[in-house]
Order: structure tokens, then C-alpha cells, then sequence
């Protein structure tokens, strides 16, 4: 097995015993490998290991990847920030965009999305560390928004996905997923299935709070370069 092989590997089986610890279904958390910096021969090998979704947020970056990785299977999912003029591209570049934190991007990608393509996935990004400077909905709008974004013709919106502050322990990881999880399902929305919570330094306690993808860069590729 290659290096890459090895970590996604251990990866897995992390996510496997997170989930039975948190007594859900296994198999109900995936993985998003998040490749940004890295280069097309990183994510082959990660790919060869059987690794099918990955995550860029860097719109020229990614673009570069999916041309010279235009013979694989690969299902692309844009989790970085997103400016107006990136939004068409994003739309129809891409199957999931975590990051959308604006009505107004939400509209353009969906006028924007090629109508030969499924439904653009949406995740809301939301701020759950509550910082007026941080990007994502704030968890006061969050109904709103979701009510207006539903209504869009070219997105599926799927749920939500969440950046906390860096936390010390165990409980403080959970605490805002906690929080997010559960104001979801106050709305009582079946189709909002997709919580995108946890990276390589919380992915226990997203799990523990109900993530559904994990999104892992450092634990799988090492260090950005
Ligand atoms: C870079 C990035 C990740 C991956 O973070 P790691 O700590 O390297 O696992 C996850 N989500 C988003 C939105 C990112 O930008």
C-alpha cells in the first residue's frame, strides 16, 4: 500500500469506530478528502486507494486538477469562499459547493448551473462561533435563508456545514455542532440531510454531533504546502 493508501485507510477506520461510538449506522458518516495545494498525483493515489469525493477551495486551483483529472470519476466539492464573479464557474464545474453563506450567491449559482446537469448540492455555511467577522449565516437567519434558498430551481439544498473556533477539548468540540444540529432539525426538514462538520483536528466530536461528512486535508495529504 502507498503512504496515501495507508492514512485513508486508518482515516476510515476512525470514522467506523467514531460512528459506532455515537451508536449511529455505519457507513452514515463519508469522507471528503480535501486536496487543496496538493497535486494531481497526490489525489491519483488517494483515488487508486478508492477514494471517489474531493474537496478544493480555490476555484483556478481546482479548475487546473479537474482538467488533468477529467478521466476519473471524480465528484468535486468547492468548500472555499466564493466570490460573485467565481460563481458561474463554481455552478458548473462542480457537483457540491459547501460554502454558500448569501442569497445572493445561492441565486447565481442556480441561474448559472448548465441545465444538462443534476441540481447543484448546497450546503449553508453557517457561523456557529457567533464572530461578526467570520463568513457564514449567522444562526439567526439561518430559517430565513433556507426558506428562500429551497425555493431556488437549479440547487438541491442539502443542510448546513459549519468551521468552529479551534477548541481544547472534547465537549467544547461538540458544543457548536450541538447547537447547529439541533436547530436544524427544529425545522423539521427531511431533505436537510447533510451536516458537513469536522476536519482532521474535531472529526471525533463531529460524528459524535451528527456530522454526515467529514472533510480531512492534514490527516490525509500532511501539511499544506
Ligand atoms: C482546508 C479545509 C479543510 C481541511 O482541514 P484539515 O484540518 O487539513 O483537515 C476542511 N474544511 C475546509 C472548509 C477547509 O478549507
Amino acid at each position: 500500500m502507498t503512504r496515501i493508501a495507508i492514512k485513508l485507510q486508518k482515516i476510515i477506520n476512525e470514522i467506523r469506530h467514531a460512528e459506532a461510538e455515537a451508536r449511529r449506522a455505519s457507513h452514515s458518516v463519508q469522507l471528503l478528502a480535501v486536496s487543496k495545494t496538493k497535486p494531481s498525483n497526490i489525489i491519483i493515489e488517494a483515488y487508486q486507494a478508492g477514494q471517489r469525493h474531493f474537496g478544493e477551495s480555490y476555484l483556478q486551483e481546482a479548475l487546473l486538477k479537474q482538467n488533468e483529472l477529467a478521466h476519473y470519476q471524480i465528484t468535486w466539492h468547492f468548500i472555499g469562499p466564493i466570490q460573485s464573479n467565481k460563481t458561474r464557474q463554481i455552478a458548473q464545474h462542480f457537483s457540491w459547493v459547501h460554502s454558500v453563506d448569501r442569497l445572493k450567491i445561492a441565486s447565481r449559482l442556480s441561474e448559472q448551473r448548465p441545465r444538462d446537469l443534476p441540481p447543484l448540492n448546497v450546503c449553508l455555511q453557517v457561523n456557529i462561533s457567533q464572530e461578526p467577522t467570520k463568513s457564514g449565516v449567522q444562526l439567526s437567519d439561518l430559517a430565513d435563508m433556507i426558506e428562500h434558498v429551497s425555493q431556488l430551481p437549479n440547487i438541491a439544498l442539502r443542510g448546513v456545514m459549519a468551521i468552529p473556533e479551534p477548541a481544547q477539548t472534547f465537549a467544547q468540540q461538540k458544543q457548536p455542532y450541538h447547537v447547529l444540529y439541533q436547530a436544524v432539525q427544529a425545522l423539521g426538514k427531511p431533505e436537510l440531510d447533510t451536516f458537513s462538520f469536522g476536519m482532521t483536528g474535531d472529526l471525533k466530536a463531529a460524528i459524535a454531533e451528527g456530522a454526515t461528512i467529514v472533510r480531512v486535508g492534514t490527516a490525509l495529504f500532511g501539511m499544506r504546502n
